[in-house]
């Protein structure tokens, strides 16, 4: 495993070990199950991971489930598999459903120590009540109950005497603080609902900011990262610890989430994304999820070391999502086939190719990695190219075929254009060329010199193909004021194309990935393929203007 680079979460875990406040960190990457990773998740993963990695610490796995509406059991299995796809081990797996009977024993604990009281405020109420950041609060009439009116109305909600939204417990904190978490903030409510890992047996269910503290105190957790947004929640987060008494003192630490262009990172926009249907589910290739970007092709190499790249930082920016593309072409360099596929396919016949023959060309597999080896491709009288590879009436500069003009196809022979045969609308539906046998790939040939080259697939062996492009999906330059993030979801995101590609390509399996001659990285898509025809998905293509 390579370092994670200096940061300041890095230096605090490095002072803590050495000043002893620790002997052993322990981080927890704490997803809801209420939706499928994204890249944003990746980047946590591979922050709290990394770092128990790299000081001998441990990680938990924790589904943060204290809400029973949005949770699922699906989500719990597909983050499992994500994280684990990642390339980390959890060292435990916990439910924080798991510490229900734990957290409302604290919350009882708060309850008599006069620091919690049941609020009969309606939602609307608790709002005006609370204040602005300008404006203090103003207390509850519930705020002076006695201990034991509020224990037994806790007692009461729990056994499920009263109606969702009829009353809540609170701490009992300071009106007046400047921070509005502070301000008696709302740590149980009532929701009659079937929870994913309890089923029925709760109808009280903690808060984020009093469940998240305790779960992270129970488990040991040293260092307790997240994201900025909840730098302004710290000073609960540390009230709840002293208050409830926890043996143990969890850190938060925040650090900027990842922001991407052209895509959201939320669960719930991504959520409505899938659920009207913009997208073909969570694994979409277009979506920024860590299942859509596996299905796409990314490896996990490639976005853990865009994560490592990234790093982490204090302030929001917005990365530029070029910067993924980048490390997957990285990634795949030297490790992938580079072979031909050709898309929109155009019919070459070679007249004076003897009508049944078929030779066997050899091919290298990747020019920068000799270790890949060779393979060997057909060839024979008839061929495809692509479309935009011929030109009936090229302009300037124009170095692929076109009537009269020689060029090399890769890994076989010069052919030249001798004639150009059309349907009744005058669309071109098939070339005839002629071939040197002279100029044999691989011979040495230097008789005479060509400037393009295109790649090809022989016409009566090469098989089927469909070829999926993408683009973004979210077009940013659309967005403007009023207009909300499906208003900017890109139309032309996915393209779908026809081809055909070398036979040595029959047995691919999913997910396997390959460098089309000029193309770009492609995966074999998982959920498209079927046994006559393999459907690839163009991770990234060849070259962007992007620079690091
Ligand atoms: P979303 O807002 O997309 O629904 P979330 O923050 O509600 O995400 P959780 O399941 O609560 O999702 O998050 C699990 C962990 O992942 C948290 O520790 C959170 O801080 C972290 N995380 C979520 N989104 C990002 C992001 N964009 N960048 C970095 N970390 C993130
Ligand atoms: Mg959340
Ligand atoms: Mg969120």
């Amino acid at each position: 495993n390579k370092q994670t680079s200096s940061n300041f979460i890095k230096n605090i875990i490095i002072d803590d070990l050495k000043t002893e406040k620790h002997k052993e960190i322990i981080t927890r990457f704490p997803p809801e199950p209420n939706g499928y990773l994204h890249i944003g998740h990746a980047k946590s993963i591979c922050l709290n991971f990394g770092l128990a990695d790299e000081f001998g610490g441990k990680t938990n796995l924790r589904f943060d489930d204290t809400n029973p509406v949005k949770e699922d059991i699906e989500y719990v299995e597909s983050i499992k598999e994500d994280v684990k796809w990642l390339g980390f081990e959890w060292d435990n797996l916990y439910f924080a459903s798991d510490y229900f009977e734990e957290m409302y024993k604290r919350a009882v604990l708060l309850i008599k120590k006069g620091k919690a009281f049941v609020c009969d405020l309606s939602a609307e109420e608790m709002r005006e009540y609370r204040g602005t950041l300008t404006e203090p609060g103003k207390e509850s009439p519930y705020r002076n109950r006695s201990v034991e009116e509020n224990f037994d109305l806790f007692e009461r909600m729990r056994k499920g005497e009263f109606k969702d939204g009829e009353k809540v417990l609170r701490a009992k904190i300071d009106m007046g603080s400047p921070n509005l978490n502070m301000r008696d903030p709302i740590i149980y409510r009532i929701a009659h609902a079937t929870h994913h890992n309890t089923g029925d047996a709760w109808c009280i269910y903690p808060m984020y900011d009093f469940a998240h503290s305790l779960e992270d105190a129970i488990e040991g957790v040293t260092h307790s990262i997240c994201t900025l947004e909840f730098e302004d929640h710290r000073p609960m987060y540390d009230w709840v610890v002293r208050e409830c008494e926890m043996e143990h003192v969890p850190r938060q630490i925040e650090f900027a989430r990842l922001d991407m262009t052209n895509t959201v990172m939320s669960k719930r926009k991504l959520k409505q994304l899938v659920d009207e249907n913009y997208v073909d589910g969570w694994d979409d290739p277009r979506m920024p999820t860590v299942s859509g970007l596996r299905r796409r092709g990314f490896t996990p190499e490639a976005i853990r070391d865009f994560a490592r790249e990234i790093g982490v930082a204090k302030n929001n920016s917005t990365v530029d999502s070029q910067m993924l593309d980048h490390f997957i072409r990285e990634d795949l360099k030297l490790k992938t086939r580079r072979t031909m596929g050709v898309l929109n396919p155009l019919k070459v016949v070679i007249t004076n190719y003897p009508e049944d023959q078929v030779e066997m060309l050899d091919a290298e597999n990747n020019s920068e990695n000799s270790e890949m080896g060779s393979r060997q491709i057909p060839f024979s009288r008839e061929i495809y190219i692509e479309q935009e590879d011929f030109m009936e009436n090229p302009p300037k500069k124009y170095f692929r075929l076109f009537p009269g003009n020689e060029v090399r196809l890769k890994h076989a022979y010069f052919i030249k254009c001798n004639e150009v045969i059309k349907d009744e609308d005058g669309n071109v539906v098939e070339i005839h060329c002629t071939y040197d046998p002279e100029t044999k790939s691989g011979t040495g040939f230097t008789g005479r010199k060509v400037k393009g080259t295109l790649h090809w697939v022989d016409a009566k062996n090469g098989i089927p193909a469909e070829f999926r492009l993408y683009e973004p999906l979210i077009l940013d330059e659309d967005q403007e004021e009023g207009k909300t993030f499906l208003d900017c979801v890109n139309p032309n995101s996915l393209e779908i194309v026809q081809g055909f590609i070398e036979p040595n390509m029959k047995d691919s399996k999913p997910q396997e990935k390959f460098q089309f001659f000029r193309h770009g990285y492609f995966n074999v898509d998982p959920k498209h393929s079927t046994e006559e025809k393999i459907v690839f998905n163009r991770i990234v293509s060849l070259k962007s203007s992007f620079k690091m």
